[in-house]
């Protein structure tokens, strides 16, 4: 296979999804004409919210699309940590102008179709990106002429194209990870996400302003303000077993107040004010797995997809897309190489803040003894040391 396939041959991404479409803007600054691949008909409106945490914005924000995102994001002052027994408060954790401050980026909360519409803009307006939907990425192989030949799957059709490297960016359920030897598929955590948002103006004022965070038995519950404010997003976490390759499943209301009988009162009325909730399985993929092969490479949920319980899947995502970038420069040569520096480079922190995302898991379903205990360390802790307990997160940039 020849890895000094012309440089005018596009590098393809697979998935238009919010790693694929960053990943799309930053190998274009740096050079490489870009063929974004999605297996979706439209670009619809599934999903909620996503949370945007300063990491993450470092990149938007070089990218051109903080200023773009603005007038749809929100910035909660703090994150409150409620006990789900008692409906006490147990801590707060600072967010808006204390984490700007601190990390020179802001936390943002933001639908996911939001992000996602203004990213595709961004795109649509940049010549050297040209994006094709219905368009479902097969494999990557040799060609007769000594090039890379990407198939994909249109209207029932194979097509094929000449590429210099295939980015899987397509998701949790990747099909593009097969191409890379020895990974592995999607694991199901055993949790399922019940997910709605509300106009803000049908909830009552108590839920308005700061994020909250909820902790119970099995359970927890998120809720934060998105679409600037205009709407409330509710997250209910629960141990349930049911799998689906979807996001856009229906969920049943009833079963989700039957798991939270014994919550308080005001949180029960909060879930039964949407009618409409949907549901999805939470899976893991092991990120120590490989992430590349040849002129392979995944990103994002495709390389190591992880539970929402440090909210860093999107933000791990983006910084992936920043890193390739900075590997891949448009003159690069050894193509694989360069992918395998993309590789080693993000690994160990996609890993890490996986681990932290499974262990946080388990803290917030603790019961009995280890939940009184969890809940006396966070009533003691002052707000600012629990902020900064996140900055190894949150202070990352891609120039370190
Ligand atoms: C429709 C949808 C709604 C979501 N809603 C939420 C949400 O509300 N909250 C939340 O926390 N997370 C949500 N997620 C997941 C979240 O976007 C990711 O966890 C995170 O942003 C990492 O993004 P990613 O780019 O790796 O993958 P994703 O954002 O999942 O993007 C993957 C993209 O690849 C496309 N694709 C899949 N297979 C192929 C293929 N073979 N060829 C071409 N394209 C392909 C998919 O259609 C999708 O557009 C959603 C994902 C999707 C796809």
């Amino acid at each position: 296979m020849n890895s000094d396939a012309a440089p005018s041959h596009p590098i393809v991404i697979a998935g238009a999804g919010i790693g694929g479409l960053t990943a799309a803007l930053a190998l274009r600054r740096n050079g490489h004409e870009i063929l974004l691949l999605e297996r979706a008909r439209e670009i619809s409106e599934v999903g909620a919210g996503l949370q945007l945490s300063p990491n993450a914005c470092s990149v938007l924000n070089r990218l051109g699309v903080l200023d773009a995102l603005e007038p749809y994001a929100y910035a909660p002052d703090n994150l409150r940590i409620y006990s789900g027994r008692s409906g006490n408060e147990l801590a707060h954790v600072p967010l808006g102008s204390y984490v700007k401050s601190r990390h020179g980026n802001p936390f943002w909360v933001v639908h996911r179709a939001d992000l996602q519409q203004v990213l595709l803009q961004l795109v649509r307006e940049t010549d050297g990106i040209t994006v094709q939907l219905a368009s479902t990425v097969q494999e990557l192989g040799p060609s007769p002429y000594d090039h890379l030949l990407c198939t994909y799957e249109k209207e029932g059709a194979l097509e094929k194209l000449e590429c210099r490297a295939l980015i899987g960016a397509d998701g949790v359920w990747s099909k593009t990870r097969k191409l890379v030897p020895g990974h592995q598929n999607a694991r199901f955590s055993g949790q399922v996400a019940y997910r709605t948002t509300i106009p803000i103006d049908k909830i009552p004022d108590r839920w308005r302003g700061d994020s909250g965070l909820w902790l119970h038995r099995n359970s927890h519950l998120v809720h934060y303000q998105i679409r600037a404010g205009k709407e409330l997003n509710i997250v209910a976490l629960v141990q349930e077993d049911w799998e689906d390759e979807t996001w856009s499943a229906k969920a049943d209301r009833e079963t989700l107040l039957h798991v939270f009988k014994d919550w308080p009162a005001d949180v029960r009325n909060l879930i039964g004010i949407p009618e409409n909730w949907l549901k999805w399985a939470l899976c893991n993929i092991d990120a120590t797995g490989p992430w590349t092969h040849g002129h392979v490479a995944l990103l994002g949920d495709a390389a190591h997809a992880m539970l929402p319980y440090m909210a860093q899947g999107a933000a791990m995502a983006i910084e992936d897309a920043a890193i390739l970038a900075k590997h891949l420069s448009g003159t690069t040569d050894n193509i694989p190489a360069a992918l395998r520096s993309f590789e080693r480079q993000r690994k160990s922190r996609a890993a890490h803040i996986q681990g932290i995302a499974s262990k946080n898991a388990r803290i917030f379903h603790f019961s009995g003894v280890p939940a009184m205990a969890r809940d006396a360390v966070l009533k003691y802790s002052n707000p600012e040391t629990l902020t900064a307990r996140f900055d190894e997160i949150y202070g990352w940039t891609q120039d370190q």
